[in-house]
This record gives C-alpha cells, structure tokens and sequence, in this order.
C-alpha cells in the first residue's frame, strides 16, 4: 500500500518546529492533560519561546478546560497568551457536553488535519497530549509524525500497581513504534495535608511506585507531583496552578523539565 502523502506534507508543515513532544499515558485520569497543560504552561513562561499545545484526546478533550478556553470554537489554533497556542477537538464541538462518537478511521482523519492543517508557524515546542492507553489514535500520530524529528514521550503514572501495568504496555509500545521515551512522571504521589503538614499516600506504592519501574526499565524518573487540592481547583477554573502555587514541589518538577530541555 502506497504511504498517505500526508505523512510527507505534514513533515514539511513541522519542519518549523524545533521539538515535538508526545505526552502519553496508560490510564486516563491520571493526570496526562493536567502535566501537558502546566508543562506547556511552563515553557511558555520564557516568553522567547514560541510554544503549542495540541490536544488529540478526541473522546476526552480536557485541555480546553484547563487552558480556560472552554466554550470557545475556532477551527484553527487559539492563542492563550502572545507565546502560547492551544488546538483541540473540544474546540470544534458546539457544547463542552457533546460527546464525539467516531470510529477509528475518522479519528485518524482528525488528527491528520489538526498536524497538516493548522498552521503552526515557528516553533520552540509542540507539545502533544494524547489518549489514555495505546489506541489507533497513538498509531496514527506515530505513523504521520514519521518523516519529522520527534523527541519523545513523556509517560505519566499514578504510584498505584494498576496505573504502572498499564504504563509497562505504553512503554512496550514506544519501544515497538521506536518513539523515545523522555521519560516518567509519577503523579499524584502522596497528599501533604494542607493543616498537619504530614505525607499521606493515597494511592500506595506496592511495588515501589514508578521509581522502581523506572529502575528496573532504566528509564528517568522526571520527577513526582503530589495530589494538592490547588492544582485540581486552579484547573477546574482554567488558570495555571504555577502562578498560585510558585514554590509546590509539581511546580519544582515543571521547572526541572524546562531546564532540562
Ligand atoms: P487525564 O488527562 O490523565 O485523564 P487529567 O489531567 O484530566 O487526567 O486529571 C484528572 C483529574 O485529576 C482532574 O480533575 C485534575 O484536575 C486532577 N489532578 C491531576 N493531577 C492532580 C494533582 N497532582 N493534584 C490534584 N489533582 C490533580
């Protein structure tokens, strides 16, 4: 079968994109949009840098919401702050409560428009929040992003057994599809009661939490996010918790990625 020629124009189209990062995990609900969100949040903050976060969760948009830009619609790219634009299908439907029903090939043909025809212009980074689990829709991404440099995935996991054997399956898959992993982020890693200050872990770490499964598959920890209430409320009201919350260790996480990259 001949290759889609959207592969190679979508290759010229992100060739002004200096890196693309894919950010994935096994599970959904687990913080996958929340990390592409505030990483995106946090590169953006040099404001020399030129930075677009696309959400290709077709059956879960998120990133609307959390960008504070829900119930907006546009068909191309729309533009959080003068350094930061954002593109979803949340954007597309004419209610956040539309729920989009689409077999895989439209799917497929969703996202091939969103990475060829949007017009991206110079980038610093794409960041890209995908699906929970390994769909049609992570294949479809791999396979149109192959004639353009991807840098990699960064996986995010809960500490919980449950999210780790999911995230074991994601890491088989980048292994297969040959897409580097950046790395793993645990999240929702202990609560610090805001009153006693004490470390509770909601979710326990069996089996050693992602650091071991780090370990064991020699991949980097990036860096654990703790469960705080701050960052489920400034969410849920669309505004980065890195401006509420500067000093908070899932802040200390962002900016150790950002000056990594
Ligand atoms: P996913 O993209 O993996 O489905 P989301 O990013 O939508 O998950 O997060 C699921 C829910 O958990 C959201 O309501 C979000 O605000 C909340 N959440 C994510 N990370 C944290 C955290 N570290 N602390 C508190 N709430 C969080």
């Amino acid at each position: 079968k001949a290759p889609d020629p959207a592969i190679a124009e979508i290759g010229v189209k992100l060739s002004t994109v200096a890196h693309k990062i894919l950010v994935l995990s096994g599970k959904g609900g687990v913080g996958k949009s929340t990390f592409s969100a505030h990483l995106a949040h946090a590169l953006a903050s040099d404001s020399t840098k030129e930075v677009a976060l696309l959400d290709v969760d077709i059956c879960g948009p998120s990133i609307p919401r959390i960008m504070g830009l829900e119930g907006e619609q546009v068909s191309c790219g729309l533009y959080v702050d003068d350094n930061l634009a954002v593109m979803s299908i949340g954007f597309l439907l004419s209610s956040p409560d539309d729920a989009v029903i689409w077999r895989g090939p439209k799917k497929n043909g969703m996202i091939k428009q969103f990475l060829r025809d949007v017009d991206w212009g110079e980038l610093d980074y794409l960041i890209v929040d995908t699906p929970p689990g390994t769909s049609d829709e992570h294949l479809s991404i791999v396979q149109y992003l192959s004639s353009t440099h991807v840098d990699g995935a960064v996986i995010i996991t809960t500490p919980q057994e449950v999210s780790l054997q999911d995230v074991r399956k994601e890491i088989r898959f980048c292994q297969k599809v040959k897409l580097p992993i950046i790395g793993v982020v645990e999240n929702m890693s202990g609560f610090v009661c805001p009153k006693c200050k004490n470390t509770s872990q909601i979710f326990p770490p069996t089996s050693g939490g992602a650091e071991r499964m780090c370990a064991d598959l020699n991949l980097p920890l990036l860096g654990k996010i703790p469960l705080d209430p701050r960052i489920a409320r400034s969410c849920d009201e669309g505004r980065s918790f890195l401006n509420v919350v500067p000093d908070s260790p899932a802040a200390k996480v962002y900016q150790s990625i950002v000056q990594s990259e």
